[in-house]
C-alpha cells in the first residue's frame, strides 16, 4: 500500500466517522421527532375535538333542557343557532373520525357517531312533540350521558397515549444520548488515534532519513535504512541504501588509489638524492626522506611528528635549515632567488648543500585566496659546483695575477715608445700608441676587478676599517673622477653636510665603490648631463647617493645588475665594461654591514645608493 492510499485510508476513516456520527444523529433526531411532536399532535387534536364536541354538546343540550324546564316556551331558542351547533358537533365528529390514532379509538368513535346521531334524532323528536314525553326525554338524557362518557373515554385514551408516547420519547432521547455518546466516543477515540499515529507515521521516516543523510555527509558511509512499510518509504530506504553502498565502494576505491599514489610519491621522495624535509603550518615535521635522515643523523621515527624548533635545539643542521622560518626573514609565500649554501663536514671533507625553502600554498579558486599549509625544505648537494667555482676563482686569480706583469711591461714599453729620446713617432704611430694605451688601461682595470672578485669569492676580503667623515669619502672619489666628468662635459656636484657623523668603513674600498658608481654614471649619462653626490643621515647609518641624469635602467634589469658579469647592453659603447663593477661594489658594501641598491627611471636617470653603519 503506498503513502497516497494510506493517506486516503486515514482521511477516509475520518470522513466515514463524520458520516456515521451525522447519519446516526439524523436518524435519532428523526425518531425523536416522530415519537414526540407529530404523533402527539394528533392525540392533542383529538383531545381538542373532544373538548369542542363536549362544549358544543353541552350548549346544544342546554338549549333543549332550558326549554323543557320553562314549560310551554318551546320555540324560544333560535333554530338557526341550534343548527349551527349541530353542524359544529358533526364537523368535530367528522374531524375526529379522520384523526384516529389509537387502537380501539375507531370503534369508540363509531359508537360515538351512532350515539350522537341517536341523540340528535331524539333532539328532533323532542322538538316535534308538544307535550313532554318523559320516556323520550329519559332516552335523550341517557344518550347525552353516553356521549359524554364516550367523549371522556376517547379523551382518556388519547391522554394516555400522549403520556405513553411521552415516556417513549423520553426513553428514545435517553437511548439517543447513549448511542450518540458511544458512537461519538468511538469516533473521537479513532480520530485521536489517527491524529497521534498518522503525523508520526509520515514524519518519523523522514526524520530518520535526514539523520542518516547528515551522517553520510560526515563521511560515515555505513548508514542503512530499514523501512518495512511496504510503501514509498521502503522504496526510498532501498534507494538510500544503494547510494550509501556505492559511496562506500567509491570511497574505498578512492582511498586505495590515494594510498597507492601516496606510497608512490613517498618512494620517489625517499629515493631522491636531495634531502627533503616537509613541515606543516605549525612547523611539525611531516616527513623526511632517507637522505635527510642521513644528513640530520637521526632516525625518521624520532623526527616525524616532532616540533622542528625542538629538534633544532639539539641539532645544528636542523637549526640552520629552519633559521629563516624562525626569524621570519622570508615572508610566508615568498621564495628566495638565491638558494642558501649550507656547509656540512663529512669526515674531514667539506660538503656543500644549497638549501631551498619552498612554501606549500593551496589556492582556493572560488574564494580567490591562498593559504600556506606548510613548508618543504630541500638540500641539494652542490659540492661539485662549489669545487668547480673555486677552481674557476683560482684560475681567474692566477690568470689575472699572471697578466699583471705583462701589462706592466706593456705600459713600460709604451712609455719608452712615447719618449722622444727613443725616436720621434709620426701621427699614425702616435694614434696606434694611444689606442694600445686605452686597451691596456681597460685590460688593467678588468684584471684588477677579476683579481678583486677572486679574492672576494675565496672569502679573502681584508677589511681595514676606520672612522671616516662621509664628506671626505665623497671628496676623494670626486677628485678622482672630476677630470673624466669634465672631459665628457658632465657636471659633478656634491651635496653633503660636513658635520655628518662619521662612518666605520674601509676607506679604500668605499672610495672604490663611489668611484665605480661615478664612473658608471659618467659612462651612461650624455654630454652636459649632471651627476649629484649626496650623503644623508639615517637612524643607524649614513646613506650615500649617486644620482645621474642618464639613460636609466629598465625595471626588469634592476635586480640583475648587481650579479657578476651582467651587462644590460654588453659592450655597448665599446668601452669594454666587464659587468663586474657593481657585483664587487655589492660585496664590498655588504662586507661592511651595509646595503646597496638602485632606483631608476628609463630616460630620466638612475640613483645608486648604499648605506654604511655609523661609527
Ligand atoms: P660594467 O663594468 O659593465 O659597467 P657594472 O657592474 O658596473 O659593469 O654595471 C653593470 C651594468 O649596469 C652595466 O652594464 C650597465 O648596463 C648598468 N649600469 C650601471 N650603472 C648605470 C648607470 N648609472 N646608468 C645606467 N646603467 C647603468
Amino acid at each position: 500500500m503506498n503513502i497516497k492510499t494510506k493517506l486516503y485510508g486515514g482521511l477516509g476513516i475520518l470522513a466515514f466517522l463524520i458520516l456515521v456520527l451525522g447519519g446516526s444523529g439524523l436518524v435519532f433526531i428523526n425518531t425523536l421527532a416522530e415519537n414526540s411532536s407529530a404523533i402527539i399532535r394528533n392525540n392533542i387534536r383529538t383531545v381538542s375535538y373532544m373538548e369542542s364536541m363536549e362544549q358544543t354538546l353541552n350548549e346544544l343540550h342546554l338549549k333543549q333542557t332550558s326549554k323543557l324546564d320553562s314549560n310551554g316556551d318551546r320555540y324560544t331558542y333560535s333554530v338557526k343557532a341550534v343548527d349551527s351547533l349541530k353542524k359544529k358537533l358533526l364537523r368535530s365528529l367528522s374531524d375526529q373520525q379522520q384523526n384516529i390514532t389509537e387502537s380501539g379509538e375507531a370503534e369508540i368513535s363509531g359508537q360515538l357517531q351512532e350515539a350522537i346521531m341517536r341523540y340528535l334524532d331524539k333532539y328532533e323528536q323532542l322538538n316535534s312533540q308538544t307535550t313532554l314525553n318523559s320516556s323520550l326525554y329519559q332516552d335523550f338524557s341517557m344518550q347525552y350521558g353516553q356521549i359524554q362518557a364516550m367523549l371522556a373515554e376517547i379523551t382518556n385514551l388519547n391522554i394516555e397515549a400522549i403520556e405513553r408516547k411521552n415516556d417513549r420519547a423520553q426513553n428514545t432521547a435517553s437511548s439517543v444520548i447513549l448511542y450518540m455518546t458511544v458512537i461519538g466516543g468511538i469516533s473521537a477515540l479513532l480520530a485521536f488515534g489517527l491524529l497521534i499515529t498518522y503525523p508520526n507515521y509520515i514524519v518519523k521516516p523522514i526524520r530518520e532519513l535526514i539523520d542518516r543523510i547528515k551522517k553520510i555527509a560526515d563521511q560515515n558511509y555505513d548508514q542503512r535504512l530499514e523501512f518495512k512499510t511496504g510503501d514509498e518509504y521502503e522504496e526510498l530506504a532501498q534507494a538510500f541504501n544503494r547510494m550509501a553502498t556505492r559511496l562506500q565502494e567509491y570511497e574505498s576505491s578512492t582511498m586505495a588509489k590515494l594510498m597507492n599514489e601516496k606510497q608512490r610519491i613517498e618512494a620517489i621522495i625517499n629515493h631522491m638524492h636531495e634531502a627533503i624535509i616537509g613541515l606543516d603550518r605549525e612547523k611539525n615535521v611531516l616527513f623526511v626522506n632517507a637522505k635527510a635522515e642521513e644528513l640530520i643523523g637521526r632516525d625518521r621515527s624520532s623526527l616525524v611528528g616532532q616540533y622542528a624548533p625542538d629538534i633544532a635545539s639539539t641539532n645544528d643542521l636542523v637549526r640552520k635549515l629552519i633559521q629563516d622560518l624562525m626569524e621570519g626573514t622570508k615572508n610566508e609565500g615568498e621564495d628566495s632567488d638565491e638558494p642558501d649554501l649550507v656547509k656540512i663536514m663529512n669526515g674531514d671533507r667539506q660538503v656543500f648543500y644549497s638549501k631551498e625553502t619552498i612554501p606549500v600554498i593551496t589556492g582556493n579558486d572560488a574564494a580567490d585566496e591562498e593559504k600556506q599549509i606548510g613548508t618543504i625544505i630541500t638540500l641539494k648537494n652542490v659540492t661539485h659546483f662549489q669545487e668547480m667555482d673555486e677552481a674557476k676563482s683560482n684560475f681567474v686569480a692566477v690568470v689575472s695575477h699572471e697578466l699583471k706583469t705583462p701589462i706592466a711591461s706593456i705600459n713600460m714599453s709604451l712609455r719608452l715608445l712615447e719618449d722622444e729620446r727613443v725616436g720621434k713617432l709620426n701621427e699614425e704611430q702616435s694614434n696606434l700608441i694611444q689606442s694600445i694605451r686605452d686597451d691596456t688601461r681597460r685590460m688593467k682595470r678588468t684584471t684588477k676587478e677579476l683579481l678583486d672578485l677572486s679574492k672576494i669569492e675565496s672569502g679573502n676580503i681584508q677589511l681595514n676599517t676606520q672612522p671616516a667623515q662621509p664628506l671626505d669619502l665623497i671628496e676623494y672619489a670626486y677628485e678622482t673622477m672630476i677630470m673624466q666628468a669634465n672631459q665628457k662635459d658632465v657636471k659633478l656636484v656634491i651635496y653633503c653636510d660636513q658635520n655628518l657623523p662619521k662612518v666605520k668603513t674601509d676607506v679604500q674600498k668605499t672610495v672604490w665603490v663611489l668611484v665605480n658608481l661615478i664612473s658608471n654614471a659618467i659612462r651612461y649619462t650624455p654630454t652636459s648631463g649632471r651627476i649629484e653626490l649626496k650623503a644623508e643621515e639615517k637612524p643607524s647609518s649614513i646613506k650615500f647617493l649617486v644620482t645621474d641624469t642618464g639613460e636609466g635602467i629598465a625595471e626588469e634589469y634592476l635586480d640583475k645588475i648587481f650579479q657578476k658579469y651582467f651587462q644590460v647592453y654588453a659592450d655597448k659603447d665599446g668601452d669594454g665594461g666587464s659587468g663586474l663593477g657593481l657585483a664587487i661594489a655589492k660585496e664590498f658594501i655588504n662586507a661592511q654591514g651595509g646595503e646597496i641598491d638602485v632606483k631608476s627611471t628609463v630616460g630620466k636617470g638612475s640613483t645608486f645608493y648604499f648605506t654604511l653603519p655609523k661609527n
